[in-house]
């Protein structure tokens, strides 16, 4: 985000910052400058590295957790390119702001203001030349010339060349149906190339095929305004073979399977060698790439989904600047942090790589209310996108206040604080009657398996009960976020003060790595961590007598 090239100031911003002009620089996920330190290119010599050189001085050696960064290069190096210096549709600090949930009353004029971004120049801009990725420079009004960046002009140069080939495409002939209509992996496509683009995902768990019905719905309306629309929505179906057995996988997961290792097995595999969710996954590639590659600006994702027990709609996301400014968009509950106790999610994914990726749970799943909601959250992230303006949306108010009234009394931020893991075998049941976000007691009998009794370890909200026979999830449970702790969490991060984390007595920044904090295992609790959950480092690694708290990449991309 941010990927643009100099933008004004508008003088005192809401944090104090003084007049002044920023010059964003954006290195990371391009190729990095040749003997900086280390080339762009990656270790399988398909993907680029984010470029780490600070200004003037070499950036510190990097050690990337990922072999591979191919989506990345092709999606976020090349709307970086095509952006920089010259107007971009958003702002993205303007954006950061936390506009949405000002409004809950529902009035149409209301509603026109908040759910669209605020447009771009109104934000306010801040210093974030952060480990020398994605450095955004603050120039004051006594240097108003922008300083000169050697890396940058080669970073642009060299942005196409790290583009891998494309996925080759993989014969699927299969017919899949839904309601006696087929279903094809591209549910529909339609607006331009150039402005925002909007990928909805249905069905990414065959058994929740409520996405795709509202995909149906919604797509023939966008059709209907195709030469209003600033940018571009594709549809696409998820598990198309589970969809047609209605199960939730065949052989596995499907939103469990995006690390950077497994893409890049996918994608290289010979299609011959590929079943199932392999299969699922190498054509979604195939679709999704392009569009990833094509963007001006980070895509935004929203993936349907619906869940086994009755509950009210609500929302997951890594826990990024990026991912916020949508999903506040929406006036359900926010489940932040699931990507991060969850590995190989799509989302998690398409956050490292700079875009932004939200879950939309609509309700349970054959409940006819739970398209809808799924409906009412696809125009809300339209109009939040600015693909539409708002007025052009049908029933616009409408659709928040269905989903406003979906969620009356439940939390608006909630971060997963534990995970229960359901291992094959286990006999895992829910004890029955609980619902999402329902409160608990530490102690609480919530489940039971072979070993007897599960206990809530901690209070708080009961987040996702498993009431179905597929998945390793049993339960998760939260903890409820303040607006105000948002509020500071946000403005903490825009302004680069988590740099200091690194600096704490007993916390060590990974020398390889500046998105890992390295704690002994004694102070790992407590206020640390909700401080290092404040910063987005929310993931935790267990490395013998150390705790390695690590953040999503994105968020020094900013
Ligand atoms: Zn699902």
């Amino acid at each position: 985000m941010g990927a643009g090239g100099l933008r004004r100031g508008r003088g005192l911003d809401g944090h104090g910052l003084p007049h002044g002009r920023a010059d964003h620089v954006h290195g990371p996920l391009h190729r990095a400058p040749a003997g900086s330190g280390g080339s762009g290119r990656q270790r399988d010599g398909l993907g680029a590295r984010p470029a780490r050189a600070r200004r003037g001085r070499p950036g510190p050696p990097h050690r990337d957790p990922h072999p591979s960064l191919a989506l990345a290069a092709r999606g976020a190096g090349r709307y970086g390119e095509r952006t920089r210096g010259r107007p971009r549709p958003h702002d993205s600090r303007a954006g950061d702001r936390d506009p949405g949930h000002a409004d809950r009353r529902g009035d149409a004029a209301h509603a026109r203001q908040a759910d669209q971004l605020p447009a771009r120049g109104r934000g306010h801009q801040t210093r974030r030349d952060r480990h020398g990725a994605g450095s955004h420079r603050r120039v004051g009004p006594a240097s108003r010339k922008p300083s000169r960046d050697p890396g940058r002009a080669h970073r642009a140069r060299g942005l196409t060349l790290d583009l891998p080939p494309p996925t080759p495409p993989i014969h699927d002939d299969r017919e899949v149906c839904l309601d006696g209509l087929p279903v094809p992996r591209v549910l529909g496509r339609v607006g331009r190339k150039g402005g925002p683009v909007l990928v909805l995902f249905g069905a990414v768990h065959g058994n929740e095929p409520a996405g795709v019905r509202a995909i149906r719905r919604v797509m023939p309306e966008l059709e209907a305004r195709a030469d209003r629309l600033r940018g571009e929505v594709v549809a696409l179906a998820g598990n198309r073979g589970a969809l047609a057995k209605g199960v939730r996988f065949v052989t596995r997961d499907l939103n469990r399977k995006w690390t950077f290792e497994g893409i890049e097995r996918v994608r290289t595999s010979d299609p011959a060698s590929l079943a199932d969710e392999d299969l699922e996954q190498r054509a979604i590639l195939e679709q999704l790439e392009p569009v990833l590659a094509h963007a001006h600006e980070p895509v935004t994702v929203l993936d349907l989904h619906t869940t086994s027990g009755s509950g009210a709609p609500f929302c997951c996301m890594s826990d990024t600047l990026r991912n916020l400014r949508i999903g506040l968009g929406l006036p359900v509950p926010l489940i932040l942090g699931l990507e991060e106790v969850i590995d190989g999610t799509m989302l998690g994914y398409l956050s490292d790589v700079g875009h932004r990726g939200i879950a939309f749970e609509g309700g349970r799943h054959d409940d006819p209310v739970t398209v809808d909601h799924h409906e009412a959250a696809i125009w809300l992230v339209v109009a939040r996108t600015g693909l539409l303006p708002p007025g052009e949306i049908p029933d616009l108010a409408g659709h928040r206040r269905r989903l406003e009234a979906a969620c009356q009394g439940l939390p608006r931020v909630v971060e997963v604080r534990y995970r229960h893991v359901v291992h094959e075998g286990d006999g895992f049941e829910m004890r029955p009657g609980f619902r999402n976000f329902d409160p608990v007691r530490k102690g609480q009998v919530l489940a039971e398996d072979r070993t007897g009794e599960i206990r809530a370890p901690m209070s708080g909200r009961l987040l996702l009960p498993r009431y179905q026979g597929q998945g390793e999830d049993g339960f998760f449970l939260g903890r409820v976020v303040p607006r105000s702790v948002l509020r500071l969490s946000r403005s903490i991060r825009r302004l680069g003060l988590d740099d200091a984390l690194g600096r704490l007595p007993t916390v060590r920044r990974d020398p390889l790595d500046p998105d890992r904090l390295v704690v002994p295992r004694a102070v790992a609790r407590g206020p640390l961590v909700d401080l290092f959950h404040l910063c987005g480092y929310r993931r935790r690694v267990d490395q013998g007598e150390h705790v390695v708290y690590v953040r999503r990449r994105q968020d020094r991309l900013l």
